[in-house]
């Protein structure tokens, strides 16, 4: 049902146009004044506001110029309605952010056909903004893997560090990268190489709680922020994926079953000064020393 909402200061006619919309089936609230009006609109959330210009304590226009500098209140049409026949109102009205202009007094028929207008307006709206959210979590993917992509990690890695920073949790941060890869591509050419990281991905994902992010970092490198782990839990999380990881080969197909290992490095949340970047730094050193240790191993830097 869709809401609308009246910003009038007169009961009487407050009353005539509760009626008259409430009676074609659309949800009512009455505001008497911009405040109120700017107030109501964060909770009853109207798909449209029809307003008089002049109101006690903030006027219509004061009004819509405060909810459309929002980002809630942007998107909602304001129908203004005034007695005045003066040009210059109606051009002010559109100026401040008015969708349209009805001039009183109402006539119902017209006023119900220009609310029809301003929701039709407002439906085309919301749909666009919902299949821009839908394209926008669609790119937070990784195509090949499914995993998460490094947008979502950057998105994901900053909430967590809110996180500690407000409650004091605690935090690490595995990253991964396969040994030698170059020549699993070189060997067997381009295609098996994106089979098995595919299949890493599924393993990875299987060792993990449901409170792990596992993100496809870039490449064949592969990123776990671990939420509410130490660095005790963090190493035997990342010991785990070692070895199902190396120790069961990757079957591409058939006649072809390859062994794959990987190199981890582990990095811990310090809470004073940490950011996104100290953290990854940190994580990447610690995969450094697994690589140039002989590969097939977890590090870690707390
Ligand atoms: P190291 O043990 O030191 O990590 O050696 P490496 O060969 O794994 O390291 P390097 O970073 O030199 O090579 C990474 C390779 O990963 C190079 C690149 O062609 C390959 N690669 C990156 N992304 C993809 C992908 O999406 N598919 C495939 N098949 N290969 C990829
Ligand atoms: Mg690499
Ligand atoms: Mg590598």
């Amino acid at each position: 049902m869709s809401r609308v909402m009246i910003v009038n200061d007169s009961i009487l006619e407050g009353r005539i146009l509760l009626d008259l919309l409430s009676r074609r089936g659309y949800q009512v609230g009455i505001a008497r004044n911009g405040f109120d009006a700017l107030t109501m609109a964060r909770t009853f959330h109207p798909d449209v506001i029809i307003s008089d210009i002049v109101l006690p304590r903030m006027s219509g226009l004061d009004m819509i110029r405060r909810l459309k500098e929002g980002t809630e209140g942007y998107d909602i049409p304001v129908i203004f309605a005034s007695s005045s026949e003066a040009k210059n109102d109606r051009l002010e009205c559109l100026k401040a952010g008015g969708s349209d202009y009805i001039q009183k007094p109402i006539d119902h028929e017209e006023l119900i056909l220009r609310v029809e207008v301003a929701l039709r307006h407002k439906t085309s709206i919301d749909s666009l903004k919902r299949r821009e959210g839908i394209l926008r979590a669609g790119s937070l993917r990784d195509p090949l893997t499914g995993l998460y992509n490094r947008r979502y990690f950057d998105q994901k890695l900053a909430e967590e560090l809110a996180r500690v920073d407000r409650y004091g949790s605690i935090l690490t941060l595995i990253m991964l990268d396969i040994d030698h890869f170059k020549r699993i591509n070189d060997n067997h050419g381009h295609l098996v190489g994106d089979k098995i990281l595919i299949t890493m991905a599924g393993r990875l994902k299987l060792n993990v709680r449901a409170t792990d992010t596992v993100c496809r970092f870039g490449g064949e490198e592969f990123a776990i922020i671990a939420a509410e782990t130490d660095l005790k839990g963090a190493f035997t999380l990342a010991e785990k994926m070692r070895e199902t990881v190396a120790n069961e080969p990757f079957v591409v197909s058939d006649d072809l079953a390859l062994t794959v290992t990987s190199s981890f490095g582990i990095s811990e949340c310090k809470r004073v000064n940490e950011t996104a970047q100290t953290l990854i730094d940190r994580a990447d050193k610690a995969l450094y020393e697994a690589k140039k240790s002989g590969r097939n191993r977890v590090e870690w830097l707390g």
